[in-house]
Formats: C-alpha cells, sequence, structure tokens
C-alpha cells in the first residue's frame, strides 16, 4: 500500500496552487460532501491519507472535470482512485460494491448474471463467433450484453453493420468484463487479471479492431490497457467512418429535433467531440441541438466511476440533464453510452418527463433511418 509520500509524489499534489478550481468545478461537490482539493491537501501537506466517510470516497464519477480544469495539469481522480484502492485493501467498501466485484470476479459482469448468458442477446441474430474470419471484433460489454434496455443498443448496432457489410464477430460468452470501472473502483489487482484474460483471447484470435459501444470500455482499452496489439474504437467513430465513406446509406427519415449529451468517457477522457455529432447530422431530417453545456462543459450523468452500484442521496445530475433537454424543445435526447442511456432513462421517470422526451443511443437514432 503506498503511503502519504509516495501517493504525494504520483500524483505531484505538491504542485498544486489551491486554486480550487477543481473541487469548484467537481459537479457531485454541489451535491455532497466530497472536497477533493481538500483531500489532496491533507495528503500533500499534512502526509495524512484518510479514508473518508463512505458517501464522500464513492461519490466521485471519475468524470475528470476536475483534470481538466486544473491549471497545473494534475489529475486529482487518479488520486482518489488511488485513495479508493487503500479502502479496498481494508476492505472499507459498500456492500453493493463488494458485490459488483465479487461477480466480475466469479461471472466477467458485474450485474451478478452468469457467464453462459452472456451472449443471449444474440439468440435471434445469431451474429458470427470471431473466430470465423473476422476483421473487427464488436467487444459487446457488460451492461450491453445483460440489460435488457441496452441489449437494444447492441442489436441497432449489428443492424448498423450488417447494413454496412463491416466484417465482423463477436466473443460471445467468451467475452470479460472491460475492467473500466474496477479500476475507477480501485480494485488494480482484479484489472490487470481482467486484462490478461481479456488479452488472452484477442491474441487467441488474432484481434487487431475492437468496436465498442461502450465509452468506459473503450477508455479502458484505450489508455489503461498499455498495449499496442489492437486498435480501440468506439461505435460513434466506427459508424461516422462507414458514412463517410459511403457504405452506410439512409433510406428514411427521422424529423425529430435531437439533443446530444457528451459521456465523460468520450469527450473530456478522450476528445472525442465530432463523430457523434457528425452521425447525427447525417441521418435525414435530424435536426442536431446543443446544451448550453455540451462538449468538454458537458455534466455528469453520475454512471461512472462505480456509482452505478452506489446510490448517493440528493437530487441527481440526471435529472437537471433531461430537464434542460426537454427544456431545448427537443424530443430525443441522444447518448452514446449504456450508463448515459440507463440513468437518464430513469430520470425521466422520477421527473415525469415521460412522453415529453424519449432517450435513444446514437445507433438507435441510425437503425431507425436505415
Ligand atoms: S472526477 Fe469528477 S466527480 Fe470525481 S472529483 Fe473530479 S470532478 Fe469530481
Ligand atoms: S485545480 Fe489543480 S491546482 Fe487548483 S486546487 Fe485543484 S489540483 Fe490544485
Amino acid at each position: 500500500m503506498m503511503n502519504a509520500q509516495e501517493i504525494t509524489q504520483k500524483h505531484k499534489l505538491l504542485e498544486c496552487i489551491q486554486c480550487g478550481m477543481c473541487t469548484g468545478s467537481c459537479p457531485v461537490a454541489k451535491k455532497g460532501n466530497l472536497n477533493i482539493r481538500r483531500y489532496m491537501r491533507e495528503a500533500a501537506t499534512f502526509g495524512k491519507l484518510t479514508i473518508h466517510p463512505q458517501n464522500e470516497l464513492w461519490s466521485c464519477t471519475t468524470c475528470s472535470t476536475c483534470g481538466v480544469r486544473c491549471p497545473k495539469g494534475l489529475n486529482p481522480y487518479e488520486f482518489l482512485i488511488d485513495v479508493r484502492s487503500m479502502a479496498v485493501e481494508e476492505g472499507q467498501i459498500a456492500p453493493t460494491i463488494r458485490d459488483a466485484l465479487e461477480s466480475i470476479f466469479k461471472n466477467g459482469n458485474p450485474w451478478g448474471r452468469v457467464r453462459n448468458k452472456r451472449s443471449e442477446w444474440n439468440r435471434e441474430l445469431n451474429l458470427k463467433h470471431i473466430s470465423q474470419g473476422a476483421e473487427t471484433l464488436f467487444y459487446v460489454g457488460c451492461t450491453s450484453a445483460y440489460d435488457p434496455r441496452v441489449q437494444s443498443v447492441s442489436k441497432s448496432l449489428a443492424k448498423c453493420f450488417e447494413k454496412a457489410g463491416l466484417n465482423f464477430g463477436i466473443l460471445g460468452d467468451e467475452e470479460n468484463c472491460c475492467g473500466s470501472e474496477v479500476y475507477g473502483m480501485g480494485e488494480k489487482g482484479l484489472f490487470d487479471f481482467l486484462v490478461e484474460e481479456n488479452m488472452k483471447a484477442f491474441n487467441k484470435y488474432g484481434v487487431k479492431q475492437v468496436v465498442t459501444s461502450c465509452p468506459h470500455g473503450y477508455h479502458a482499452f484505450k489508455n489503461r490497457y498499455n498495449q499496442s496489439s489492437f486498435e480501440p474504437q468506439h461505435h460513434t467513430q466506427t459508424l461516422a467512418k462507414l458514412i463517410e465513406t459511403g457504405r452506410l446509406t439512409f433510406s428514411k427519415e427521422v424529423n425529430k429535433k435531437v439533443i446530444y449529451h457528451d459521456p465523460c468517457f468520450l469527450g473530456k477522457q478522450n476528445g472525442i467531440y465530432d463523430e457523434p455529432r457528425k452521425v447525427i447530422e447525417s441521418v435525414p431530417g435530424a435536426k442536431l441541438v446543443e446544451f448550453d453545456r455540451s462538449r468538454s462543459r458537458s455534466v455528469c450523468c453520475e454512471g461512472g466511476g462505480g456509482r452505478m452500484w452506489v446510490d448517493i442521496p440528493g437530487e441527481r445530475l440526471a435529472e437537471n440533464r433531461v430537464k434542460e433537454a426537454a427544456e431545448s424543445g427537443a424530443e430525443i435526447l441522444a447518448v452514446a453510452c449504456p450508463y448515459c442511456l440507463l440513468t437518464f432513462e430513469d430520470a425521466v421517470k422520477t421527473t415525469g418527463l415521460e412522453g415529453k422526451i424519449q432517450i435513444m443511443d446514437i445507433a438507435e437514432l441510425l437503425a431507425q433511418a436505415i
């Protein structure tokens, strides 16, 4: 376990000028007690590394806003992930987090579902396995494989890929959790195990290109796996390219006003802002509108960093976001992440906006127009 001095060095905490931009821009600081600046100061100045109350430590969504705003180029949330690692090592974790981590270790997914049901969503489609001469691996991801609502995104995406003639395959029940949220929850030992398992499967089938509909999986593959044997893509990048090169064409119109929400792990974490917009704008009839706070100023849905398994009391950021979307006059709130899809759909119900705004993944929107 690292001590305060090692953590201070690793995260360059002595370079912090105490400007408060991190805490000031943190979306969960506004509703809870998380004060990331104070946390870091305790470690750097007083050599103190405390595991703060659960509601504070686990409230961070790892959205990375603090890192984007820090004038000294520090990444406060990476420091917090290391504090979480200490909490995990000491067993100071919420039972729901422990259950999710245990399920990932045993079943390869955080949802408590058995491994051999991972490809049930594919029963009717019967998409081919990566071993059957496919060029691109469609890495489905846990939520898109098991959650009945998000399975529709996987099916829509498969429909788009088929229409475009993309030679793709899936891993089926051989697919494992990508580990993105495991890393964010601080369980780095389990994360390393998942990297090894996934790389074994990728290498077994000579995978060179991976496309996923989940920005969290994309982020893990691109920035945390430390590998160069395959190229990860988010589905909005793949779809934008298929449209641009004329491989994916449209036959129907979707005459709707569409507002797009930038997911933290796609936008702020990886700078992918244009492709999702290009895809929406290419849908015949669709009119793209923007949130006041979009691109790097986009507000977190509170689904990342393990927050799908920890409920923090108070008003949900997703509720504000769907209200803003409805006020803009948009009929569809388009997303590009399974967590955004689930948190926003929930928020539509709790804010009574059902029938006024519809949440759709970009792949679902596209599937309606081809
Ligand atoms: S990553 Fe996001 S939620 Fe976490 S401390 Fe930074 S700004 Fe706050
Ligand atoms: S934004 Fe950066 S420099 Fe400013 S208080 Fe936070 S960590 Fe320190």
